[in-house]
């Protein structure tokens, strides 16, 4: 017998994946119809959702539509990642998506701004991101990265890091997972 610690001891952390709900896992297209294959169809009662209805002058507003697929969920949940929310929905999303999707309660970004201007022309999420990571390796999927979000990591986070563009009228696919999945592997 050896000292040595058991492989679970040696295992580094996992790597983080950063998830945007709009676009990537609650897909949305122009018309109400055109719901993406295998998504079905929630109803859900945001505060925030509710409360910028009121703002733009809507009396009595209806729970916002979501369009959710039922093996997100068990997929998410299967990659080598450690999830956390860096969405607009911050908390909400724990709890009115997370039991949707079959996802257990995650840290989210609780975000010090939103939809500002940069000064670099970078997404608005892009900087707090990295300052999460706390150097961390990191995934990111979103429908609004841009090349020059990607440069920008790559350029300031001290450890590995993807972005995953999603398209936000299909939201993540097989394809996508099986990219997290290689990319994890590959970090050891
Ligand atoms: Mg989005």
């Amino acid at each position: 017998m050896t000292d040595r610690p058991s492989p679970e001891c040696q295992a580094a952390p996992r790597p983080l994946l950063m998830l945007d709900v709009d676009g990537p896992l609650a897909p949305y297209v122009g018309s109400p119809y055109r719901r993406p294959e295998g998504y079905l169809t929630h109803r859900v009662a945001s505060r925030t959702w509710r409360e910028r209805q009121r703002a733009s002058g809507v009396r009595n507003p209806k729970p916002l539509r979501v369009w959710l697929h039922p093996e997100h969920g068990p997929a998410l949940r299967a990659l080598p990642f450690e999830l956390v929310w860096a969405t607009t929905w911050k908390d909400e999303a724990n709890e009115h998506l997370a039991p949707l999707l079959g996802l257990p309660e995650l840290p989210y970004v609780d975000w010090p701004s939103m939809h500002h201007g940069d000064p670099d022309g970078l997404h608005w999420k892009t900087r707090h991101l990295v300052e999460w990571a706390a150097g961390r390796p990191f995934a990111w999927v979103d429908d609004e990265l841009e090349p020059a979000d990607t440069a920008w990591i790559a350029a300031h986070h001290p450890a590995p890091a993807l972005t995953l563009p999603v398209d936000h009228r299909v939201g993540l696919r097989p394809a996508d997972f099986a990219a997290l999945t290689t990319w994890a592997a590959a970090l050891g």
